[in-house]
Protein backbone atom coordinates (compact mmCIF):
# COMPACT_ATOMS: atom_id res chain seq x y z
CA UNK A 1 0.00 0.00 0.00
CA UNK A 2 1.34 3.39 -0.62
CA UNK A 3 2.05 5.50 1.74
CA UNK A 4 0.27 9.18 1.32
CA UNK A 5 1.43 12.61 2.84
CA UNK A 6 -0.54 15.44 2.62
CA UNK A 7 0.68 18.96 1.49
CA UNK A 8 -1.10 22.34 0.59
CA UNK A 9 -1.49 23.89 -2.24
CA UNK A 10 1.54 24.88 -2.67
CA UNK A 11 4.80 23.72 -1.55
CA UNK A 12 8.98 24.32 -1.03
CA UNK A 13 10.81 22.09 -3.25
CA UNK A 14 12.97 21.66 -0.03
CA UNK A 15 10.05 20.99 2.18
CA UNK A 16 8.98 18.41 -0.61
CA UNK A 17 12.29 16.93 -0.32
CA UNK A 18 12.34 16.57 3.67
CA UNK A 19 8.59 15.12 3.03
CA UNK A 20 9.80 12.45 0.47
CA UNK A 21 13.06 11.90 2.32
CA UNK A 22 15.07 12.32 -0.39
CA UNK A 23 17.93 14.69 -1.38
CA UNK A 24 16.99 18.11 -2.51
CA UNK A 25 19.19 17.34 -5.56
CA UNK A 26 17.04 14.54 -7.02
CA UNK A 27 14.20 16.36 -6.82
CA UNK A 28 15.85 19.61 -8.68
CA UNK A 29 16.62 17.34 -11.42
CA UNK A 30 13.75 15.86 -11.31
CA UNK A 31 11.93 18.78 -11.60
CA UNK A 32 14.46 19.73 -14.16
CA UNK A 33 13.52 17.18 -16.56
CA UNK A 34 10.18 18.25 -16.73
CA UNK A 35 11.29 21.45 -17.64
CA UNK A 36 10.16 23.31 -14.56
CA UNK A 37 13.40 25.39 -13.40
CA UNK A 38 12.93 26.12 -9.66
CA UNK A 39 15.09 26.58 -6.32
CA UNK A 40 15.48 25.02 -3.03
CA UNK A 41 13.32 27.81 -1.90
CA UNK A 42 11.08 28.26 -4.93
CA UNK A 43 7.51 27.27 -4.36
CA UNK A 44 5.76 24.08 -6.51
CA UNK A 45 2.17 23.77 -6.94
CA UNK A 46 0.11 20.73 -5.85
CA UNK A 47 -0.36 19.56 -9.57
CA UNK A 48 3.60 19.37 -10.36
CA UNK A 49 4.73 17.90 -7.23
CA UNK A 50 2.00 15.35 -8.10
CA UNK A 51 3.84 14.86 -11.44
CA UNK A 52 7.07 14.89 -10.11
CA UNK A 53 6.18 12.39 -7.21
CA UNK A 54 4.45 10.05 -10.39
CA UNK A 55 7.59 10.06 -12.30
CA UNK A 56 10.12 9.16 -9.21
CA UNK A 57 7.92 6.26 -8.39
CA UNK A 58 8.19 6.38 -5.82
CA UNK A 59 5.05 4.39 -4.15
CA UNK A 60 4.08 7.83 -2.86
CA UNK A 61 0.37 9.52 -2.56
CA UNK A 62 0.10 13.29 -2.40
CA UNK A 63 -3.07 14.81 -1.04
CA UNK A 64 -4.38 18.03 -0.85
CA UNK A 65 -4.88 19.72 2.33
CA UNK A 66 -8.27 21.42 1.73
CA UNK A 67 -7.11 25.00 1.95
CA UNK A 68 -8.36 26.89 5.65
CA UNK A 69 -10.74 29.50 5.19
CA UNK A 70 -8.41 32.88 6.59
CA UNK A 71 -9.77 33.09 9.61
CA UNK A 72 -12.20 36.06 9.85
CA UNK A 73 -10.23 39.11 11.51
CA UNK A 74 -12.42 39.50 14.50
CA UNK A 75 -14.53 42.70 13.53
CA UNK A 76 -15.06 45.64 16.46
CA UNK A 77 -17.22 44.09 18.93
CA UNK A 78 -19.48 47.26 20.36
CA UNK A 79 -19.91 48.17 23.80
CA UNK A 80 -23.41 49.54 25.31
CA UNK A 81 -21.59 52.98 25.51
CA UNK A 82 -20.79 52.47 21.62
CA UNK A 83 -21.95 55.48 19.17
CA UNK A 84 -23.52 55.15 16.18
CA UNK A 85 -20.63 55.55 12.98
CA UNK A 86 -21.01 56.37 9.30
CA UNK A 87 -21.53 53.19 7.47
CA UNK A 88 -18.99 51.82 4.90
CA UNK A 89 -19.93 51.44 1.40
CA UNK A 90 -17.93 49.39 -1.27
CA UNK A 91 -19.45 49.77 -5.19
CA UNK A 92 -19.19 46.62 -7.40
CA UNK A 93 -20.78 45.43 -10.62
CA UNK A 94 -19.85 44.18 -14.26
CA UNK A 95 -17.53 46.19 -16.21
CA UNK A 96 -18.63 49.49 -18.02
CA UNK A 97 -21.89 49.25 -15.49
CA UNK A 98 -20.92 52.72 -14.31
CA UNK A 99 -19.04 51.92 -10.74
CA UNK A 100 -16.57 54.46 -11.49
CA UNK A 101 -18.84 57.05 -12.70
CA UNK A 102 -21.36 56.92 -9.87
CA UNK A 103 -18.57 57.00 -7.20
CA UNK A 104 -17.38 60.38 -8.64
CA UNK A 105 -20.99 61.23 -9.16
CA UNK A 106 -21.62 60.76 -5.12
CA UNK A 107 -18.35 62.55 -4.63
CA UNK A 108 -18.26 65.35 -6.71
CA UNK A 109 -22.27 65.92 -5.62
CA UNK A 110 -21.76 65.75 -1.76
CA UNK A 111 -17.91 65.23 -0.67
CA UNK A 112 -17.19 66.30 2.33
CA UNK A 113 -15.51 69.68 1.79
CA UNK A 114 -12.34 70.50 2.97
CA UNK A 115 -11.01 74.25 3.81
CA UNK A 116 -7.66 72.89 1.94
CA UNK A 117 -10.32 72.70 -0.79
CA UNK A 118 -10.42 70.30 -3.86
CA UNK A 119 -9.43 66.95 -4.37
CA UNK A 120 -5.83 66.52 -5.65
CA UNK A 121 -5.41 62.83 -6.07
CA UNK A 122 -7.40 59.41 -6.56
CA UNK A 123 -7.33 58.44 -2.88
CA UNK A 124 -9.43 54.57 -2.23
CA UNK A 125 -11.67 56.23 0.54
CA UNK A 126 -13.76 59.27 0.77
CA UNK A 127 -16.77 60.31 3.11
CA UNK A 128 -19.62 62.45 1.80
CA UNK A 129 -22.63 63.91 3.61
CA UNK A 130 -25.92 63.28 3.77
CA UNK A 131 -28.83 64.96 6.04
CA UNK A 132 -25.94 66.27 8.73
CA UNK A 133 -24.28 62.03 8.24
CA UNK A 134 -21.46 61.01 6.95
CA UNK A 135 -21.15 58.00 4.87
CA UNK A 136 -17.92 56.28 3.71
CA UNK A 137 -17.05 55.08 0.03
CA UNK A 138 -14.36 52.38 -0.81
CA UNK A 139 -13.41 54.44 -4.17
CA UNK A 140 -11.80 50.68 -4.96
CA UNK A 141 -13.88 49.48 -7.42
CA UNK A 142 -13.36 46.01 -9.42
CA UNK A 143 -13.47 42.68 -7.61
CA UNK A 144 -9.96 42.03 -7.25
CA UNK A 145 -9.80 44.56 -3.99
CA UNK A 146 -12.76 43.68 -3.01
CA UNK A 147 -11.92 39.76 -3.23
CA UNK A 148 -8.15 40.90 -1.64
CA UNK A 149 -10.44 42.49 1.63
CA UNK A 150 -12.31 39.23 1.78
CA UNK A 151 -9.07 37.08 1.59
CA UNK A 152 -7.66 38.94 4.31
CA UNK A 153 -10.63 38.32 6.94
CA UNK A 154 -11.37 42.16 6.55
CA UNK A 155 -14.52 42.54 6.58
CA UNK A 156 -14.82 46.78 6.00
CA UNK A 157 -17.50 46.79 4.27
CA UNK A 158 -21.20 47.22 5.47
CA UNK A 159 -22.96 47.80 2.51
CA UNK A 160 -22.38 46.89 -1.34
CA UNK A 161 -23.63 48.90 -3.92
CA UNK A 162 -24.40 46.48 -6.91
CA UNK A 163 -24.14 48.72 -10.05
CA UNK A 164 -26.26 47.22 -13.23
CA UNK A 165 -26.84 48.87 -16.26
CA UNK A 166 -30.43 49.66 -17.14
CA UNK A 167 -29.58 49.25 -20.46
CA UNK A 168 -27.42 46.26 -20.40
CA UNK A 169 -28.81 44.26 -18.02
CA UNK A 170 -27.25 41.69 -15.19
CA UNK A 171 -24.14 40.15 -16.40
CA UNK A 172 -21.36 37.72 -15.43
CA UNK A 173 -19.57 40.07 -13.35
CA UNK A 174 -22.97 41.36 -11.60
CA UNK A 175 -23.50 37.83 -10.25
CA UNK A 176 -20.31 37.39 -9.24
CA UNK A 177 -20.55 40.65 -6.96
CA UNK A 178 -23.75 39.34 -5.61
CA UNK A 179 -22.48 36.00 -4.89
CA UNK A 180 -19.19 37.84 -3.14
CA UNK A 181 -21.41 40.08 -1.25
CA UNK A 182 -23.71 37.15 -0.05
CA UNK A 183 -20.64 35.18 1.14
CA UNK A 184 -19.32 37.96 3.35
CA UNK A 185 -22.49 38.43 4.91
CA UNK A 186 -22.56 42.38 3.45
CA UNK A 187 -26.03 44.03 2.94
CA UNK A 188 -26.34 45.09 -0.61
CA UNK A 189 -28.35 47.65 -2.31
CA UNK A 190 -29.16 47.56 -6.35
CA UNK A 191 -28.56 50.88 -8.25
CA UNK A 192 -30.17 50.45 -11.35
CA UNK A 193 -27.80 53.03 -13.20
CA UNK A 194 -27.69 55.01 -16.56
CA UNK A 195 -31.58 55.15 -15.97
CA UNK A 196 -31.41 58.24 -18.87
CA UNK A 197 -30.58 56.09 -21.64
CA UNK A 198 -32.51 55.16 -24.42
CA UNK A 199 -33.25 51.48 -24.56
CA UNK A 200 -33.00 51.65 -19.89
CA UNK A 201 -35.45 48.59 -18.69
CA UNK A 202 -35.99 49.06 -14.78
CA UNK A 203 -38.31 45.99 -15.40
CA UNK A 204 -35.95 43.65 -16.75
CA UNK A 205 -33.13 43.79 -14.28
CA UNK A 206 -36.01 43.57 -11.58
CA UNK A 207 -36.73 40.26 -13.32
CA UNK A 208 -33.21 39.28 -13.70
CA UNK A 209 -32.70 40.24 -10.12
CA UNK A 210 -35.46 37.97 -9.24
CA UNK A 211 -33.64 35.17 -11.48
CA UNK A 212 -30.59 35.83 -8.94
CA UNK A 213 -33.28 35.06 -6.00
CA UNK A 214 -32.64 39.16 -5.27
CA UNK A 215 -36.65 39.71 -5.52
CA UNK A 216 -36.97 43.26 -5.11
CA UNK A 217 -39.44 44.86 -2.10
CA UNK A 218 -42.21 45.55 -4.39
CA UNK A 219 -42.84 42.28 -5.85
CA UNK A 220 -42.48 40.60 -2.11
CA UNK A 221 -39.11 40.60 -1.29
CA UNK A 222 -35.92 42.62 0.29
CA UNK A 223 -34.23 43.28 -2.39
CA UNK A 224 -33.67 47.84 -2.70
CA UNK A 225 -33.21 49.23 -6.12
CA UNK A 226 -32.36 52.67 -6.73
CA UNK A 227 -32.80 54.20 -10.21
CA UNK A 228 -29.73 56.53 -10.64
CA UNK A 229 -28.25 58.23 -13.03
CA UNK A 230 -24.68 58.60 -12.99
CA UNK A 231 -24.65 61.05 -15.62
CA UNK A 232 -27.48 63.20 -14.93
CA UNK A 233 -27.61 63.07 -10.82
CA UNK A 234 -30.32 61.82 -11.18
CA UNK A 235 -31.59 59.09 -8.06
CA UNK A 236 -28.08 59.76 -6.35
CA UNK A 237 -29.69 61.62 -3.62
CA UNK A 238 -32.28 58.78 -2.90
CA UNK A 239 -29.20 55.98 -3.25
CA UNK A 240 -27.79 57.71 -0.36
CA UNK A 241 -31.18 57.94 1.64
CA UNK A 242 -31.14 54.02 1.17
CA UNK A 243 -27.76 53.68 2.19
CA UNK A 244 -28.38 55.85 5.66
CA UNK A 245 -31.94 53.89 6.15
CA UNK A 246 -30.02 50.45 5.68
CA UNK A 247 -27.30 51.84 8.41
CA UNK A 248 -30.03 52.34 10.52
CA UNK A 249 -31.52 49.09 10.36
CA UNK A 250 -27.79 47.90 10.95
CA UNK A 251 -27.35 49.80 14.02
CA UNK A 252 -24.05 50.37 13.10
CA UNK A 253 -22.07 51.31 16.25
CA UNK A 254 -18.17 51.46 17.49
CA UNK A 255 -16.75 52.13 20.89
CA UNK A 256 -14.57 55.59 20.50
CA UNK A 257 -12.70 55.49 24.27
CA UNK A 258 -11.10 52.16 23.47
CA UNK A 259 -6.96 52.31 21.59
CA UNK A 260 -7.74 53.42 17.37
CA UNK A 261 -7.79 50.01 15.35
CA UNK A 262 -8.75 49.98 11.82
CA UNK A 263 -7.00 48.70 8.21
CA UNK A 264 -4.56 49.76 5.85
CA UNK A 265 -6.17 50.58 2.73
CA UNK A 266 -3.42 52.02 0.43
CA UNK A 267 0.41 52.64 0.76
CA UNK A 268 2.66 54.27 -1.32
CA UNK A 269 5.62 56.50 -1.53
CA UNK A 270 5.56 59.80 -1.72
CA UNK A 271 8.77 62.06 -2.56
CA UNK A 272 8.91 64.25 0.41
CA UNK A 273 6.31 62.79 2.27
CA UNK A 274 8.21 59.02 2.71
CA UNK A 275 5.35 56.28 3.16
CA UNK A 276 2.20 57.49 2.84
CA UNK A 277 -1.14 55.20 3.78
CA UNK A 278 -4.71 55.56 4.16
CA UNK A 279 -6.30 53.71 6.26
CA UNK A 280 -9.81 53.36 7.81
CA UNK A 281 -10.56 53.77 11.40
CA UNK A 282 -13.03 51.04 12.72
CA UNK A 283 -13.00 51.53 16.07
CA UNK A 284 -11.09 54.12 18.93
CA UNK A 285 -9.32 57.46 17.71
CA UNK A 286 -6.42 57.58 15.73
CA UNK A 287 -4.50 61.21 16.54
CA UNK A 288 -1.69 62.91 15.03
CA UNK A 289 1.40 62.05 17.43
CA UNK A 290 0.23 58.76 18.45
CA UNK A 291 2.50 55.33 17.77
CA UNK A 292 0.76 53.31 15.10
CA UNK A 293 1.58 49.84 14.62
CA UNK A 294 0.59 48.66 11.40
CA UNK A 295 1.76 44.94 10.32
CA UNK A 296 5.74 44.75 10.29
CA UNK A 297 6.26 48.45 10.56
CA UNK A 298 5.43 51.23 12.81
CA UNK A 299 5.05 54.92 12.65
CA UNK A 300 4.52 58.02 15.15
CA UNK A 301 2.15 59.86 12.86
CA UNK A 302 3.35 62.68 11.86
CA UNK A 303 0.19 64.25 9.76
CA UNK A 304 -3.37 63.17 9.91
CA UNK A 305 -5.54 64.23 6.65
CA UNK A 306 -8.52 63.52 5.78
CA UNK A 307 -9.08 62.39 2.15
CA UNK A 308 -9.76 65.44 0.93
CA UNK A 309 -6.47 66.64 1.71
CA UNK A 310 -7.35 68.56 4.95
CA UNK A 311 -5.54 68.43 7.93
CA UNK A 312 -7.16 66.83 10.98
CA UNK A 313 -5.69 66.20 14.74
CA UNK A 314 -7.50 63.25 15.11
CA UNK A 315 -10.03 60.59 13.57
CA UNK A 316 -12.92 58.46 14.98
CA UNK A 317 -15.08 55.17 13.53
CA UNK A 318 -15.10 54.94 9.76
CA UNK A 319 -13.12 57.42 9.05
CA UNK A 320 -10.65 57.13 6.04
CA UNK A 321 -7.51 58.93 6.54
CA UNK A 322 -4.08 59.60 5.26
CA UNK A 323 -1.31 59.33 7.56
CA UNK A 324 2.31 59.70 7.56
CA UNK A 325 5.14 58.77 9.87
CA UNK A 326 5.63 55.32 9.22
CA UNK A 327 8.80 53.70 9.17
CA UNK A 328 8.47 51.60 6.19
CA UNK A 329 5.64 51.03 4.10
CA UNK A 330 2.67 49.13 5.51
CA UNK A 331 0.63 46.81 3.42
CA UNK A 332 -2.53 47.21 2.35
CA UNK A 333 -4.76 45.17 4.37
CA UNK A 334 -2.20 45.24 7.57
CA UNK A 335 -4.83 46.00 10.74
CA UNK A 336 -3.34 48.97 12.55
CA UNK A 337 -3.52 49.71 16.29
CA UNK A 338 -2.69 52.22 18.71
CA UNK A 339 0.41 51.17 20.78
CA UNK A 340 1.30 53.28 24.33
CA UNK A 341 4.49 54.17 23.61
CA UNK A 342 7.38 53.74 20.88
CA UNK A 343 8.57 50.81 22.36
CA UNK A 344 5.25 49.04 22.43
CA UNK A 345 4.86 49.70 18.97
CA UNK A 346 8.31 48.84 17.98
CA UNK A 347 8.31 45.66 19.64
CA UNK A 348 5.13 44.63 18.34
CA UNK A 349 6.54 45.40 14.58
CA UNK A 350 9.57 43.28 15.22
CA UNK A 351 7.30 40.59 16.34
CA UNK A 352 5.23 40.37 13.29
CA UNK A 353 8.39 40.65 11.41
CA UNK A 354 9.55 38.18 12.53
CA UNK A 355 6.39 36.34 11.86
CA UNK A 356 6.43 36.97 8.40
CA UNK A 357 10.16 35.81 7.56
CA UNK A 358 9.17 32.92 8.98
CA UNK A 359 5.71 32.88 6.42
CA UNK A 360 7.88 34.28 3.70
CA UNK A 361 6.81 32.01 0.84
CA UNK A 362 3.24 32.60 1.51
CA UNK A 363 3.05 35.97 2.06
CA UNK A 364 5.37 37.49 -0.43
CA UNK A 365 3.22 36.18 -3.02
CA UNK A 366 -0.17 37.44 -1.21
CA UNK A 367 1.64 40.71 -0.47
CA UNK A 368 2.73 41.39 -3.43
CA UNK A 369 -0.92 41.03 -5.50
CA UNK A 370 -2.26 43.35 -2.91
CA UNK A 371 0.11 46.48 -2.93
CA UNK A 372 -0.26 45.78 -6.78
CA UNK A 373 -3.31 45.89 -6.80
CA UNK A 374 -3.88 48.78 -4.93
CA UNK A 375 -1.08 50.83 -5.70
CA UNK A 376 -2.08 51.05 -9.84
CA UNK A 377 -2.85 55.08 -9.67
CA UNK A 378 1.07 55.17 -7.77
CA UNK A 379 4.30 53.43 -9.41
CA UNK A 380 3.62 50.84 -10.98
CA UNK A 381 3.22 51.04 -14.48
CA UNK A 382 0.73 47.80 -15.10
CA UNK A 383 0.22 46.11 -18.55
CA UNK A 384 -3.53 45.53 -19.33
CA UNK A 385 -4.00 42.17 -20.75
CA UNK A 386 -7.02 39.68 -21.76
CA UNK A 387 -5.82 36.23 -22.19
CA UNK A 388 -7.97 33.50 -24.82
CA UNK A 389 -6.80 29.96 -24.58
CA UNK A 390 -8.57 26.68 -26.17
CA UNK A 391 -8.69 24.52 -23.22
CA UNK A 392 -8.38 25.54 -19.22
CA UNK A 393 -5.25 23.86 -18.76
CA UNK A 394 -3.34 26.29 -21.22
CA UNK A 395 -5.46 29.23 -19.94
CA UNK A 396 -3.93 28.96 -16.49
CA UNK A 397 -0.24 28.06 -17.88
CA UNK A 398 -0.37 31.26 -19.70
CA UNK A 399 -1.85 33.68 -17.26
CA UNK A 400 0.74 31.60 -14.26
CA UNK A 401 3.79 32.34 -16.68
CA UNK A 402 2.36 35.79 -17.43
CA UNK A 403 2.00 36.91 -13.46
CA UNK A 404 5.65 35.23 -12.96
CA UNK A 405 6.75 38.22 -15.28
CA UNK A 406 5.84 40.81 -12.55
CA UNK A 407 8.33 42.41 -10.83
CA UNK A 408 8.03 45.76 -8.03
CA UNK A 409 7.88 48.16 -11.39
CA UNK A 410 5.45 46.74 -13.95
CA UNK A 411 3.38 44.11 -13.27
CA UNK A 412 1.10 42.32 -15.93
CA UNK A 413 -2.92 42.51 -15.03
CA UNK A 414 -5.22 40.08 -16.66
CA UNK A 415 -8.13 42.21 -17.41
CA UNK A 416 -10.20 39.36 -18.64
CA UNK A 417 -9.53 36.09 -19.29
CA UNK A 418 -11.08 32.88 -20.95
CA UNK A 419 -11.53 29.91 -22.99
CA UNK A 420 -12.83 30.10 -26.53
CA UNK A 421 -12.45 32.34 -29.78
CA UNK A 422 -11.52 36.04 -29.38
CA UNK A 423 -14.99 37.77 -29.16
CA UNK A 424 -16.26 40.99 -29.81
CA UNK A 425 -16.47 41.54 -25.89
CA UNK A 426 -12.60 40.72 -25.71
CA UNK A 427 -12.48 43.34 -28.43
CA UNK A 428 -14.59 45.65 -26.83
CA UNK A 429 -12.87 45.38 -22.99
CA UNK A 430 -9.55 45.96 -24.92
CA UNK A 431 -10.42 49.06 -26.05
CA UNK A 432 -11.73 50.56 -22.80
CA UNK A 433 -9.07 48.90 -20.40
CA UNK A 434 -6.02 49.60 -23.08
CA UNK A 435 -5.48 45.40 -23.43
CA UNK A 436 -3.39 43.81 -25.30
CA UNK A 437 -5.65 40.52 -26.45
CA UNK A 438 -3.30 37.32 -26.25
CA UNK A 439 -4.98 34.82 -27.80
CA UNK A 440 -3.29 30.78 -27.65
CA UNK A 441 -4.28 28.06 -29.80
CA UNK A 442 -7.42 29.83 -30.32
CA UNK A 443 -8.52 32.01 -33.76
CA UNK A 444 -10.46 35.48 -34.48
CA UNK A 445 -12.86 35.40 -36.75
CA UNK A 446 -12.87 37.74 -39.70
CA UNK A 447 -15.56 40.37 -38.35
CA UNK A 448 -14.06 40.72 -34.80
CA UNK A 449 -10.62 40.79 -36.41
CA UNK A 450 -11.96 43.84 -38.43
CA UNK A 451 -13.76 45.27 -35.47
CA UNK A 452 -9.87 45.03 -33.44
CA UNK A 453 -8.60 46.83 -36.13
CA UNK A 454 -10.79 49.27 -36.49
CA UNK A 455 -10.65 49.98 -32.49
CA UNK A 456 -6.91 49.29 -32.82
CA UNK A 457 -6.82 46.59 -30.02
CA UNK A 458 -3.58 44.23 -30.49
CA UNK A 459 -4.42 41.07 -30.96
CA UNK A 460 -1.76 38.39 -30.98
CA UNK A 461 -2.20 34.76 -31.84
CA UNK A 462 0.54 32.13 -30.53
CA UNK A 463 0.87 28.71 -30.62
CA UNK A 464 3.65 28.33 -28.51
CA UNK A 465 3.43 29.41 -24.99
CA UNK A 466 7.11 31.16 -24.38
CA UNK A 467 6.86 32.65 -28.03
CA UNK A 468 3.41 34.43 -25.97
CA UNK A 469 5.41 35.07 -22.97
CA UNK A 470 8.58 36.71 -24.66
CA UNK A 471 6.04 39.01 -26.31
CA UNK A 472 4.30 39.81 -23.19
CA UNK A 473 7.76 40.44 -21.67
CA UNK A 474 8.85 42.96 -24.47
CA UNK A 475 5.94 44.74 -23.93
CA UNK A 476 6.65 44.84 -20.31
CA UNK A 477 10.25 46.01 -20.60
CA UNK A 478 8.85 48.71 -22.94
CA UNK A 479 6.78 50.12 -19.85
CA UNK A 480 10.49 50.42 -17.81
CA UNK A 481 11.55 53.66 -16.89
CA UNK A 482 14.88 53.73 -18.57
CA UNK A 483 18.43 53.33 -16.76
CA UNK A 484 20.01 56.21 -16.23
CA UNK A 485 23.76 54.94 -16.37
CA UNK A 486 26.45 57.29 -15.80
CA UNK A 487 30.32 56.76 -17.42
CA UNK A 488 34.01 58.40 -15.65
CA UNK A 489 35.76 60.75 -18.15
CA UNK A 490 38.19 62.67 -16.34
CA UNK A 491 39.24 64.26 -13.80
CA UNK A 492 41.03 67.80 -12.99
CA UNK A 493 42.48 69.18 -9.98
CA UNK A 494 41.64 72.95 -10.11
CA UNK A 495 44.81 75.22 -9.45
CA UNK A 496 43.83 78.47 -9.89
CA UNK A 497 40.27 80.58 -9.49
CA UNK A 498 40.11 83.42 -12.52
CA UNK A 499 36.26 84.24 -11.76
CA UNK A 500 33.37 83.33 -9.94
CA UNK A 501 29.69 84.45 -10.76
CA UNK A 502 26.36 83.36 -9.05
CA UNK A 503 26.15 81.24 -12.14
CA UNK A 504 29.77 80.74 -13.62
CA UNK A 505 33.08 80.34 -12.63
CA UNK A 506 36.49 80.30 -14.28
CA UNK A 507 39.35 78.71 -13.42
CA UNK A 508 42.27 76.53 -14.15
CA UNK A 509 43.77 73.65 -13.30
CA UNK A 510 45.75 69.87 -14.38
CA UNK A 511 44.03 66.61 -15.78
CA UNK A 512 44.87 64.15 -13.12
CA UNK A 513 42.99 61.21 -14.70
CA UNK A 514 41.15 60.49 -18.49
CA UNK A 515 40.51 64.04 -19.93
CA UNK A 516 38.08 66.43 -19.90
CA UNK A 517 36.06 67.39 -22.89
CA UNK A 518 33.40 69.99 -23.96
CA UNK A 519 30.42 70.46 -23.83
CA UNK A 520 29.96 67.95 -20.74
CA UNK A 521 28.68 67.58 -17.15
CA UNK A 522 30.76 67.22 -14.00
CA UNK A 523 30.65 67.29 -10.39
CA UNK A 524 32.79 69.47 -7.89
CA UNK A 525 33.89 67.74 -5.42
CA UNK A 526 35.94 68.39 -2.00
CA UNK A 527 37.13 66.09 0.37
CA UNK A 528 35.03 63.64 -1.89
CA UNK A 529 31.76 65.44 -1.14
CA UNK A 530 29.80 66.58 -3.99
CA UNK A 531 29.41 70.44 -3.96
CA UNK A 532 27.30 70.89 -7.14
CA UNK A 533 26.37 69.43 -10.42
CA UNK A 534 27.75 71.77 -13.29
CA UNK A 535 27.91 72.02 -16.95
CA UNK A 536 31.49 72.32 -18.36
CA UNK A 537 30.88 75.35 -21.33
CA UNK A 538 34.66 75.92 -21.96
CA UNK A 539 37.71 74.58 -22.11
CA UNK A 540 41.25 76.58 -23.23
CA UNK A 541 44.78 75.39 -24.11
CA UNK A 542 46.91 78.30 -23.13
CA UNK A 543 44.96 80.86 -25.06
CA UNK A 544 43.05 79.11 -27.58
CA UNK A 545 40.01 76.88 -27.48
CA UNK A 546 40.41 73.48 -27.02
CA UNK A 547 37.97 70.57 -27.63
CA UNK A 548 39.44 68.35 -25.46
CA UNK A 549 42.48 68.09 -22.55
CA UNK A 550 44.06 64.89 -21.68
CA UNK A 551 45.79 63.60 -18.82
CA UNK A 552 48.95 65.63 -17.77
CA UNK A 553 48.13 68.70 -19.51
CA UNK A 554 46.98 72.13 -17.76
CA UNK A 555 43.62 74.11 -18.97
CA UNK A 556 41.62 76.61 -17.90
CA UNK A 557 38.09 76.07 -17.97
CA UNK A 558 34.31 77.72 -17.95
CA UNK A 559 31.63 76.37 -16.28
CA UNK A 560 27.62 76.72 -15.18
CA UNK A 561 26.05 76.02 -12.47
CA UNK A 562 22.36 76.69 -11.23
CA UNK A 563 23.69 77.79 -7.99
CA UNK A 564 27.13 79.75 -6.67
CA UNK A 565 29.51 77.61 -6.52
CA UNK A 566 32.41 78.49 -3.77
CA UNK A 567 35.67 76.77 -5.46
CA UNK A 568 38.81 76.66 -3.77
CA UNK A 569 41.97 75.44 -5.24
CA UNK A 570 42.18 71.83 -4.11
CA UNK A 571 38.94 71.25 -5.30
CA UNK A 572 38.22 68.29 -8.07
CA UNK A 573 36.34 68.41 -11.01
CA UNK A 574 34.83 65.22 -12.39
CA UNK A 575 33.66 64.81 -15.70
CA UNK A 576 31.18 62.44 -17.02
CA UNK A 577 28.58 61.26 -19.09
CA UNK A 578 25.21 60.53 -18.06
CA UNK A 579 22.59 58.33 -20.51
CA UNK A 580 19.69 57.02 -20.51
CA UNK A 581 19.78 52.87 -21.10
CA UNK A 582 16.83 50.91 -21.91
CA UNK A 583 16.45 48.18 -19.31
CA UNK A 584 15.26 44.65 -19.63
CA UNK A 585 13.70 42.14 -17.49
P1 LIG B 1 -17.19 51.00 -14.78
O1 LIG B 1 -16.36 50.16 -15.70
O2 LIG B 1 -18.28 50.21 -14.16
O3 LIG B 1 -16.40 51.78 -13.76
O4 LIG B 1 -17.95 52.04 -15.73
P2 LIG B 1 -17.66 53.57 -16.01
O5 LIG B 1 -18.03 54.41 -14.84
O6 LIG B 1 -16.29 53.70 -16.54
O7 LIG B 1 -18.75 53.85 -17.13
C1 LIG B 1 -18.73 53.22 -18.38
C2 LIG B 1 -19.35 54.10 -19.42
O8 LIG B 1 -20.72 54.34 -19.15
C3 LIG B 1 -18.71 55.47 -19.50
O9 LIG B 1 -18.63 55.83 -20.84
C4 LIG B 1 -19.68 56.38 -18.76
O10 LIG B 1 -19.65 57.69 -19.24
C5 LIG B 1 -21.00 55.71 -19.09
N1 LIG B 1 -21.98 55.93 -18.01
C6 LIG B 1 -21.83 55.66 -16.70
N2 LIG B 1 -22.94 55.98 -16.03
C7 LIG B 1 -23.83 56.47 -16.94
C8 LIG B 1 -25.18 56.96 -16.86
O11 LIG B 1 -25.82 57.02 -15.81
N3 LIG B 1 -25.76 57.33 -18.02
C9 LIG B 1 -25.13 57.28 -19.22
N4 LIG B 1 -25.78 57.67 -20.29
N5 LIG B 1 -23.87 56.83 -19.33
C10 LIG B 1 -23.22 56.43 -18.21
Amino acid sequence: MSTTIEIEDTITVGTLAEKLTLPVTSLITELMKNGVMATVNERIDFDTAQIIVGELDLDIELIKKEAEEAPMRQKHVASETATTRPPVIAVMGHVDHGKTSLLDAIRGASVVKGEAGGITQHISAYQVERKDRKITFLDTPGHEAFAALREHGAQLTDLVIIVVAADDGIKPQTIEAIRFARKAGVKMIVAINKIDKEGADENRIKQQLSEQNMLIEEWGGDTITVNVSAKTGKGIDDLLDMILLVADVEDLRADEDVPGTGLIIEAHMEQGRGPVAVALVEAGRLSVGDFVVAGATYARIRNLESTDGKPIKSAGPSTPVIMTGFKNLPEFADEFIVAKDEKAARSLAQAKQTDRKSDAGKLDINSGELIRMINRTNKLTELNIIVKADVQGSLTSVNDSLKALDTEEVAVRVVGSGVGAINDNDVHLAHTSGAIVYGFGVSIPPGIKHLASRDRVPVRIYKVIYELIDDAKEELTKLLVPEIVETSIGRLVVRGIFKTTKTEVICGGEVTKGKLIVPSLARVMRDGEELAEVEITNLKRGPQDAKEIIEGEMCGLSFKSSTRVDIQEGDHIEVFSRASVARTL
